[in-house]
Parts: C-alpha cells; sequence; structure tokens
C-alpha cells in the first residue's frame, strides 16, 4: 500500500501517518522529520535546510526529490510506504510518479486532510513533540500524562521553532501557493479522497482507514 498524507500544517498527517504505520506495518517517510533530523546532526543537508525551515519556508525541490528517491528504494518500502509531507509542489509530485513509474509502481491512495486556518493556528500554538521518538502532544486536546515529559520514552518534550505564529502564518501562504495546488494534479490522477480532519485523532483515524481500505 503507498499513500500520500495531504494537508496544511497542523492538519495531524504526523499522527496519521504513525497510526497508519502501525496498523499496516509499512514505514512512514515524513521530509520534515528527515530534515529536522539532518539539522539536529548538522549534516550538510541539515545546514543547507535549516534556514529555509526555520523561516517557514520550502526547502529546495531538488533537495528534497533526491532524498525521497533514495528513501523508497530502500529495502523496507517493499510493501508500501506513507509518504507525510511530500511532495509539497507540482514539481515533486511529477518527481515522484516519474521514480515510481520507473520502479513499475504508483500511488494507490492520496489522503486530504482538510482544517479550517483558525484550527490550524490553535493546533500548532499548543503542539509539543518528543525529539527522540516524534510523538506529539497538545497542552488541551492531549496534554502528556506529566507535564513536558514524552509519555512513550520518557524524553523531554520541546516545541517545534517554526511552531509560533509569524512562521505558521508563512507556512499557510507557502502551502496555499505551492501545496493546495496538488489536490488538482491527485483529483486528475483519480485517487484524491478528501476527509474532514476534525474530533479526535482516533475519530480521523477510522475516515482514513476506510478510505484506504
Ligand atoms: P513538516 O514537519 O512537514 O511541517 O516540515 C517542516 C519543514 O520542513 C517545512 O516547513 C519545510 O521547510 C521543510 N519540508 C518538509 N517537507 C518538505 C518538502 N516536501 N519540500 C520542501 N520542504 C519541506
Amino acid at each position: 500500500m503507498r499513500l500520500i498524507l495531504l494537508g496544511p500544517p497542523g492538519a495531524g498527517k504526523g499522527t496519521q501517518a504513525k497510526m497508519l504505520k502501525d496498523k499496516f506495518q509499512i514505514p512512514q517517510i515524513s521530509t520534515g522529520d528527515i530534515l529536522r533530523q539532518a539539522v539536529k546532526d548538522n549534516t550538510s543537508l541539515g545546514v543547507q535546510a535549516k534556514t529555509f525551515m526555520d523561516s517557514g519556508q520550502l526547502v529546495p525541490d531538488d533537495v528534497v526529490i533526491g532524498l525521497i528517491r533514495e528513501r523508497i528504494k530502500q529495502v523496507d518500502c517493499k510493501a508500501g510506504f506513507i509518504l507525510d509531507g511530500f511532495p509539497r509542489t507540482i514539481v515533486q509530485a511529477e518527481k515522484l510518479t516519474e521514480t515510481l513509474t520507473e520502479m513499475s509502481l504508483a500511488i494507490d491512495t492520496v489522503v486530504d486532510l482538510e482544517v479550517k486556518v483558525e484550527e490550524v493556528i490553535e493546533r500548532l500554538t499548543g503542539r509539543s513533540t518528543c525529539p527522540d521518538c516524534g510523538a506529539m502532544f497538545h497542552a488541551e486536546s492531549r496534554p502528556p500524562k506529566v507535564q513536558g515529559v514524552c509519555d512513550g520514552c520518557g524524553s523531554s518534550l520541546a516545541q517545534r521553532k517554526d511552531d509560533n505564529r509569524e512562521t505558521i502564518l508563512k507556512r499557510l501562504d507557502v502551502y496555499q501557493e505551492s501545496t493546495a495546488p496538488l489536490k488538482e494534479f491527485y483529483k486528475r490522477q483519480g485517487n484524491l479522497g478528501t476527509i474532514k480532519a476534525r474530533g479526535s485523532a482516533e475519530d480521523i483515524f477510522s475516515r482514513v482507514c476506510e478510505m484506504v481500505r
């Protein structure tokens, strides 16, 4: 099963991708996570990506396309994968199709998680993430059992550097301009499904599962 999760920042792509990964035992490929890890490790990729990420802009297409090309050829992707945060531009989507075609593969379903702008801002400003295992929490809707501590691995939770109001607004602009056109792109290919990403993560997950089944 090969899936793409589309949707603006804060739509819950990461949360749904993790749940899908556990249920279907296929890897979650998050370009955001890969890039954050590279920044943390101070690799040349991280150095290249950091300024774009901190200001809410997209990392250049050729950088992320190269990452994905390498990743989906790895052996753990044989049974499928979940793309979370990729593609984000038409060029990325075209290159993805090209790479998959070369491998005689295709995307099965593109799940578009639809959410209102006000809700995105509320979700992202209250969000904290575990830098070690990637678990996500929210001050009101999904608080950790102990404040500031990850329920899963016990590490200290952190707020993402780009989860501040100014950068969130920039990320939303970038989404509208560069990523939203992908809905039309995949609609034309006939594999787009839209889900209202309202309610609990579990409710949304059951709608996603119904769609991808
Ligand atoms: P995310 O965790 O998906 O919200 O991504 C965080 C940041 O990483 C984005 O704001 C971009 O700067 C960068 N990024 C992640 N995925 C991509 C992508 N597919 N294309 C370009 N930049 C990306």
